[in-house]
C-alpha cells in the first residue's frame, strides 16, 4: 500500500532522513517509535508532500508519490493528521471537519456523510460541533484534528502523536479510536511516544534514531526486545 524506499531528506545541511525504508501493508497498524527528533514528523512531512526529499521513492498503490504535491496526495487518499492538531481555534468544531472535505468539496453530500461518520466515532463532537474548536479539552480538540482527516477519506492515515499532552484516561480512548478506524479498513501510520500502548495496538513498528530506522519488527518481539524495553517502556 505504502513503500517507503531509502528515503533521503535535509533540512540545509543536515540530513534529518537517511536512507528510510519502511511500509505498510493494505490493512496494517505500524507504529513509528523514535525520540524527540528522530525523524518521525519528518517522514510524516515527506510522505504528505510537504517537504521534498532528497532521493529515493514514495511508492503509493504501485505509483511514486515523490513529486506529487499535497492535494493530490490527500484527493487519493493519504492523510496526515499532524503533531499538534493544527486547528483553526476560532472556527467552529464543523467547520473544522470541513475544512478536511476540502478535496472533496465538489462532493457536499458526501463530504456531510462523513462528518455524520465523525460524529458516530466521537459523539461528544456533535454536541459541541457549534463550539468554537479552541474551547474544547485537548481530547476533544485531538477528536477533531482525526475527525477532520476522517473527512478527507484516508486510505492511509498517518497520525502524528495524536495522545501528546493527553490525561491518562483520554490517551486510553484515543488509542481505541484508532484501533477502530484501522479495524473499519484504514491503514495506518502511528508516530508515537507512548511506547507501550502503541505497540500493543500495532502490527508491526519499526523504531527510528537520528534519521535512521535502527530497528523493524513485529508485535510481540518489539514489547519483548530488551533495548525497547530499556529505551521506551520503562524497564
Ligand atoms: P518530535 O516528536 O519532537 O516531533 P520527530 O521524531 O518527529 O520528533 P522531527 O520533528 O522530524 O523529529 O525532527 C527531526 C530533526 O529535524 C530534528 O533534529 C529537528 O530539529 C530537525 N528539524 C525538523 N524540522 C526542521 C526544519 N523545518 N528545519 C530544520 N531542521 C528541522
Amino acid at each position: 500500500m505504502l513503500k517507503i524506499d531509502n528515503v533521503s531528506l535535509k533540512y540545509g545541511a543536515f540530513t534529518a532522513l537517511n536512507r528510510v525504508s519502511l511500509r505498510a501493508d493494505q490493512g496494517e497498524l505500524i507504529v513509528l517509535l523514535g525520540a524527540n527528533g528522530a525523524g518521525k514528523s519528518t517522514l510524516f512531512l515527506a510522505i504528505s508532500g510537504v517537504h521534498p526529499i532528497a532521493e529515493g521513492k514514495i511508492l503509493y498503490q504501485g505509483e511514486d508519490i515523490a513529486k506529487w504535491k499535497s492535494p493530490r496526495i490527500v484527493k487519493e487518499g493519504l492523510v496526515h493528521c499532524p503533531e499538534g492538531r493544527k486547528l483553526f481555534p476560532g472556527m467552529s468544531v464543523y467547520k473544522n471537519l470541513q475544512l478536511g472535505g476540502y478535496v472533496h468539496k465538489k462532493d457536499k453530500k458526501g463530504v456531510e456523510e462523513q462528518i455524520e461518520e465523525v460524529f458516530e466515532l466521537f459523539p461528544i463532537l456533535k454536541e459541541k460541533q457549534h463550539q468554537m474548536a479552541g474551547s474544547l479539552s485537548g481530547g476533544q480538540q485531538q477528536m477533531v484534528a482525526i475527525g477532520r482527516a476522517l473527512v478527507s477519506r484516508p486510505k492511509v492515515l498517518l497520525l502524528d502523536e495524536p495522545s501528546l499532552g493527553l490525561a491518562p484516561l483520554v490517551v486510553k480512548q484515543m488509542f481505541e479510536v484508532i484501533q477502530r478506524i484501522n479495524a473499519q479498513g484504514t491503514t495506518v501510520l502511528l508516530a508515537e511516544q507512548n511506547a507501550y500502548s502503541a505497540l500493543k495496538i500495532c502490527h508491526r513498528a519499526y523504531v527510528m534514531e537520528r534519521g535512521n530506522v535502527i530497528l523493524e519488527g513485529d508485535k510481540e518481539s518489539l514489547l519483548h526486545n530488551e533495548d525497547i524495553k530499556k529505551a521506551y517502556l520503562g524497564a
